[in-house]
């Protein structure tokens, strides 16, 4: 402290170095303080439960958004609607498998999300596709009729998570081709885990009905048919899809002093899969964008922009909900600072990537330098598709998204055992500090943390990073190539 007031004395540029300092270390000590954090989560996890948009349970969980919001000190709560093309939700999944023998055994199936039902179906072929590659299907053959089941690797890195998304669209696409019943992935967890995901990318119903099977039960049809022993799947799919349904983005702010149009956000989506009660993904973050707002509010400062702290619904359906923001707010995106986004449960964050952009790097770790206690000072230029930074990232806003450990994210993603016991709190609680002071000091800077990128610009980040690459595999580039998506010059 004393050098700080030594400097202090010698220029302009030490007194604001010093209360920039300052202001950092007071929502810190107010982040870190006692708060309702989990409390909130623990009603949003344990009785509201997994929220899927379209469901009673979504709507509660709109409810306990405003409720904490308001609790939190906001200066104003809103709703935002928007469509979702289907409603969509899994029926009684059954599946059993049979040998010649006449032996059966059950099989732990649940249904991929956002893909069709399928009405009972006796005695189908089961054929083993290995990988699902092109040359693998071509060994088997004829697939007509029949029952894929595609092998996987355990998860274990963000890259497995990656890849797994990755490799479906293709699969997908050859199953079709040679007119397959229905697709069984092998779970990538173990031990019996089942988990919801999906290959949709936009609320679409996908092309297949799809199911993901337990490790255990896939190996073992696996080593039954490598050992010239057919095995037949008895399987019902009766998903209950619905018309167009309406969810809405939750959205709370606290109005700048000086230039209350311009904004910057802290987002984390509300919406989760039902099989566990999204505790890692993402209630953890949700009930972090509102203890933020606590924070900030409860340490007295203003920022010169406005904050709005947005809990997006639709993420897990194609992130729908920012990128519904993002469109019905396209007219103000010019005032649109920065966006934060947390969305990686509770492993520790480690640096901050800005979506592929350099020029942001070094006034980002100039205002995440009173962050070194946490060990997160770091902006990379890394980007990825996969949260509700990706829109705003399309309009050229700059964006931030917190690079986390995958601690124990990974294993319980999408599972049955997402749920409240496996968070960390003491960690949450560091990142409360980081996403106040962070998104404070981007809030509250003289200047703009970096201009809103052009057109050309964006797709040239989207190339440097590779991330096109990733957009083609997933089947996400369409929409920005036809411009559909993201911004228009
Ligand atoms: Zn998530």
């Amino acid at each position: 402290m004393f050098r700080r007031l030594v400097l202090l004395g010698v220029t302009l540029f030490s007194w604001s170095a010093f209360a920039a300092d300052n202001d950092a270390d007071r929502l810190i000590a107010e982040a870190l303080k006692p708060s309702p954090l989990e409390t909130n989560l623990r009603r949003l996890t344990d009785e509201v439960g997994g929220r899927v948009p379209g469901t009673p349970a979504f709507k509660r969980a709109v409810d306990w958004g405003v409720a904490a919001f308001k609790d939190a000190g906001a200066d104003s709560v809103q709703t935002e609607e928007f469509p979702i093309q289907h409603s969509w939700a899994e029926g009684a999944t059954e599946m059993t498998a049979s040998l010649y023998s006449g032996a059966t055994f059950p099989v732990h199936a649940v249904s991929v999300a956002w893909a069709p039902a399928l009405a009972a179906a006796k005695h189908v072929p089961i054929v083993d596709v290995g990988a699902g590659s092109a040359a693998e299907f071509a060994k088997v053959g004829d697939v007509a009729g029949r029952l894929v089941l595609v092998h996987t690797k355990v998860l274990a890195s963000w890259d497995d998570l990656f890849g797994e998304y990755e490799r479906a669209p293709a699969i997908i696409a050859l199953a079709l081709k040679g007119k397959a019943v229905a697709i069984a992935f092998m779970a990538t967890r173990e031990h019996d885990i089942l988990y919801r995901h999906t290959n949709s990318v936009a609320g679409e119903l996908d092309l297949l009905p799809q199911v993901v099977v337990a490790r255990e039960d896939g190996e073992r049809i696996a080593r039954l048919l490598a050992s010239a022993n057919p095995v037949w799947a008895n399987l019902s799919i009766p998903n209950k899809i619905g018309a167009v349904i309406k969810t809405w983005n939750v959205v709370a702010e606290i109005r700048g002093s000086e230039k209350p149009d311009e904004f910057v956000v802290l987002g984390a989506h509300l919406d989760s899969w039902e099989l566990g009660t999204g505790a890692l993904d993402n209630g953890c973050n949700a009930a972090l964008v509102i203890d933020a707002l606590r924070a900030i509010k409860a340490s007295g400062l203003k920022p010169r922009r406005s904050i709005r702290f947005i809990l997006f619904s639709g993420e897990e359906e194609g992130l729908i909900g920012s990128r519904a923001y993002a469109s019905a707010h396209r007219s103000e995106l010019d005032k649109a600072a920065a966006v934060v986004i947390f969305d990686s449960g509770t492993g520790k964050a480690t640096a901050f990537s800005t979506g592929g952009r350099k020029d942001v790097i070094a006034a980002a770790e100039s205002i995440l330098a009173p962050l070194g206690q946490f060990g997160v000072t770091k902006a990379i230029p890394t980007a990825e598709s996969g949260t509700d930074h990706f829109d705003f990232m399309l309009e050229g806003v700059p964006t931030f998204v917190a690079d986390q450990a995958e601690a124990n994210y990974l294993e319980n993603y999408h599972a049955t055992t997402d749920t409240f016991d496996k968070v960390d709190f003491a960690q949450l609680k560091k990142h409360v500090a980081e996403a106040a002071e962070f998104t404070f000091a981007l809030a509250n800077r003289a200047d703009r943390i970096g201009p809103r990128l052009n057109r050309t610009q964006v797709e040239q980040t989207l190339h440097e990073t590779h991330l096109d690459q990733e957009l083609k595999g997933m089947g996400m580039w369409d929409d920005w190539a036809n411009g559909k998506r993201g911004r228009e010059r």
